[in-house]
């Protein structure tokens, strides 16, 4: 007889959409509200002051109904005008749909190319910024944590450059798969746009995505030509003075975030941060004990939140992800772009304990064995060695 079914919980170990929490799945499941009435007001206006410190920022945050590459799209048009040079740096799969994006909204990106195995370039940003005497560059784009690759870019390092070319350029910085993640001050580290999205350290389905912005960004916004109007900050940050927004927002989205937030503070970042760092950790122990690759080939670039592993040539990524959904009932990321089929991606970010890790990481090992990935046994044990150890 087929089965139709799987008994036990999905394990949604793809880096992003990461698994929803109870709580927060209970708090979007409530009546909608009138989205102009007293009630969502008072919620609109604590919940914009709340989220502030969820990017370390003492300036506004403004939340769109879009999922991430909706806020790019507002990060760009809001603060550029045609033909602007914007110095991106191709870390990825991601940072390349941003430049693309860029290309489309008639930007004339600059590129700075990695070889997607470690993050931004930082003495590149910097020679560019240094030569660039007529600063016709007016952003420099960063992504925070490359999903595709498991890298992590210094964004204090690249705002350290930027201070130190004395260059005018914003910094624009994609944090979708970090922040709540991995460690991100928007106000120290100098960042003019930061945006985020919902679904992956926030624990929110997709849905919600963020733009936080800096004094400079709002006054470039004042000077910007690129067409734009959905996502014009100007009635957002009007409206959200009241709590209110200028369109529908997703009312029941924005009950969840509105109880993330809490989990977040209830937790407190810095112990989220080092849950995230700690798991990481644990998962390239069992990855070298297996014998394989971490795709990202730079220590001080590791990603908390998740880690690629590259498979041995000769051997499909894809099919060991579809033999471990199969088996296992647990989705990994795939390959993507340049990795197609060269990498899994283990996600260990959002709502994540230790025993989800030492099963996600016991899902990995069984479906090396059972599709015949040549690796050696006991990197779960290696994990549980290492999260015994650092209780
Ligand atoms: C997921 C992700 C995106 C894309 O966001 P969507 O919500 O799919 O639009 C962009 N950048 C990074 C770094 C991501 O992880």
């Amino acid at each position: 007889m087929t089965q139709t079914r799987a008994a036990g919980r999905h394990f949604l170990q793809i880096p992003g959409p990461t698994n929803v929490p109870d709580r927060v799945l209970r708090a979007i499941d409530n009546p909608t509200i009138d989205h102009r009435g007293p009630e969502f007001g008072r919620m609109g206006l604590e919940l914009l002051a709340n989220l502030k410190a969820i990017f370390q920022t003492s300036g506004p945050v403004m939340i769109y109904p879009a999922s991430g590459t909706g806020a790019w799209e507002a990060a760009l048009t809001n603060t550029l005008s045609p033909g602007d040079t914007v110095l991106m740096c191709q870390t990825g799969w991601f940072a390349t749909l941003w430049k693309e994006m860029a290309e489309r909204l008639q930007l004339n990106p600059v590129l700075i190319a990695t070889d997607w195995r470690r993050g931004a370039d930082v003495p590149a940003i910097s020679a560019a910024l240094l030569d660039d005497k007529a600063h016709r560059i007016k952003a420099v784009c960063v992504v925070h944590n490359e999903t595709s690759t498991g890298c992590t870019s210094r964004i204090d390092e690249v705002h350290a450059v930027i201070e130190a070319a004395k260059h005018p350029a914003l910094l624009m910085v994609d944090t979708i798969s970090s922040l709540a993640s991995i460690d991100y001050r928007h106000d120290e580290w100098g960042v003019d746009v930061t945006v985020a999205g919902s679904q992956k350290g926030l624990m929110l389905p997709p849905g919600l995505s963020f733009n936080a912005i800096s004094e400079r960004a709002l006054t470039a916004s004042k000077t910007a030509k690129l067409p734009r109007s959905y996502w014009d900050w100007r009635p957002m940050l009007e409206a959200n003075k009241t709590g209110y927004f200028p369109y529908t927002p997703g009312t029941n989205l924005l009950f969840g975030l509105h109880e993330a937030v809490k989990m977040l503070r209830e937790e407190g970042l810095p112990n989220v941060f080092a849950r995230h760092d700690r798991h990481a950790e644990a998962t390239r122990r069992a990855v070298r004990t297996w014998g394989l690759d971490i795709q990202c080939a730079e220590p001080r670039h590791y990603s908390s939140s998740l880690t690629a592993v590259r498979v041995p040539d000769g051997h499909s990524a894809d099919a060991l992800r579809a033999t471990i959904l199969e088996k296992y009932n647990m989705s990994l990321g795939n390959g993507l772009g340049i990795l197609k089929d060269r990498v899994f991606r283990i996600g260990h970010l959002g709502d994540f304990g230790d025993l989800q890790l030492v099963g996600t990481l016991g899902g990995v090992e069984m479906g090396l064995r059972v599709a015949g990935v040549p690796h050696n046994a006991g990197g779960v044990q290696a994990a549980v060695d290492y999260l015994a150890g650092n209780a």
